[in-house]
């Protein structure tokens, strides 16, 4: 037996955010992040449509990024005192996964981020609020997946939160909120897209009701993500469709080892963080190299190449085919091959080293690793992981 859940509804196109309009209820808590929504005049235009539905609006605004166990406790403090039953996160995916929490806390105040952790686990939602999800970038398509990051900055965890409970009642997947990212930020999010749909492809719980939907995300982001990032808004505006499609797959099929590894790389070293697109892109043509040592994952990934449109007579050169086209899109996106290379070298090479046996252990250990079609020993992550230092292939 196997579940496949999405939201209840998903408005796309330009000029989908005037359904906040028609949402039927009587307060609406918005949470956002920084400023870009409000600066853009989205935020006002959310908070306006609203008031035309009838709602009473309060604000939850400056979610940061990588949203702290504390925010989301003061949100779900917010949302207790003004009793909202409807919950609208707008921006990127920091202030909808902290929404998703908070939702929890505000239904649940009594549950502990130790109860919520265990995947699959979380108490029944929608007691008191449903969840309208309204992404601005396209990339991690939390609008439509069960799954939220939070991070605990006192203990140094994040907290991986997985259930269908926190899959949004309601995606607005307006393209006209992803025109205004920079160049950078739609490379890595785009990036991290492409990996949803590779590794939701392969995954080991991918199934007829996931596939589709990754396989058409994978061809259209390798059409459109290179223009989008010179600048095509059209082909930016597919690709807020492609990543939520992307979204889909995985939310349902899961992910494999490249988020593993970029989960647990991302904040450990004291140079800086490794921003989690940028590690996937990279991480990514290695990670194909390692797991295509397993047949059937092979015959995926040279399907994969076929779809788009690469050439090999064996299953070996389509696979090989694939790994250079994603290495190229990466240079052509300006993403670094390795580590190394990161940001002009601010991950130091010794620090890596010294961190490789645990950082390895951490990734192995990781909620994405069990559906990775290839279960890595502790040896085989680390030539992995220093694979991705040094932008080598991995040959075992
Ligand atoms: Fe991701």
């Amino acid at each position: 037996m196997a579940r496949f859940t999405l939201p209840r509804d998903l408005y796309h196109g330009k000029g989908s955010l005037e359904e906040l309009k028609n949402l039927k209820g009587k307060k609406a808590i918005v949470v956002v992040g920084g400023g870009s929504m409000k600066r853009f005049g989205f935020l006002d235009k959310a908070v306006e449509y609203l008031k035309e539905a009838g709602m009473e609006v309060e604000l939850f605004e400056n979610v940061e990024p990588d949203p702290s166990v504390e925010t989301v406790m003061r949100g779900a403090e917010a949302m207790r005192k003004f009793e909202p039953d409807w919950i609208v996160s707008m921006g990127g995916g920091s202030p909808i996964d902290a929404a998703k929490a908070m939702w929890a806390f505000y239904e649940y105040p009594e549950t502990t981020f130790e109860d919520l952790i265990k995947p699959f686990n979380f108490p029944t939602l929608r007691t008191k609020a449903k969840f309208c999800a309204i992404p601005s970038t396209s990339g991690t398509a939390t609008e439509v997946t069960a799954f939220s990051v939070i991070t605990d900055y006192e203990k140094g965890v994040k907290y991986p939160l997985a259930d269908f409970n926190i899959t949004p009642d309601v995606a607005i997947v307006d393209p006209a909120l992803a025109e205004t990212m920079p160049a950078k930020l739609t490379a890595h999010t785009g990036m991290d897209a492409m990996t949803h749909a590779i590794e939701a492809y392969v995954s080991t719980l991918h199934c007829d009701y996931t596939d589709p939907l990754a396989i058409h995300a994978i061809k259209m982001i390798h059409r459109d993500l290179k223009k989008s990032f010179d600048g095509d808004m059209e082909a930016r505006d597919r690709m807020h469709n492609a990543q939520c499609l992307a979204g889909m797959a995985f939310s349902n099929a899961l992910l494999g080892i490249v988020h593993s590894m970029a989960h647990k790389t991302g904040a450990a070293y004291s140079g800086g963080h490794i921003v989690h697109g940028c590690a996937n892109a990279m991480y990514l043509p290695r990670v194909i190299q390692f797991n295509a040592k397993n047949a059937e994952a092979a015959e995926r990934y040279a399907e994969i190449a076929k779809a788009i449109d690469l050439k090999g007579d064996t299953t070996e050169e389509l696979v090989a085919a694939l790994v250079a086209e994603l290495k190229s899109m990466n240079d052509s996106l300006e993403i670094p091959k390795g580590i190394k290379e990161y940001e002009g070298g601010i991950i130091d090479e010794k620090e890596f080293m010294d961190k490789l046996p645990k950082v390895a252990k951490l990734a192995i250990g990781d909620a994405c690793t069990g559906s990775n079609p290839r279960i890595p020993t502790q040896e085989e992550m680390e030539g992995l992981l220093k694979a991705c230092f040094y932008g080598e292939d991995v040959e075992f």
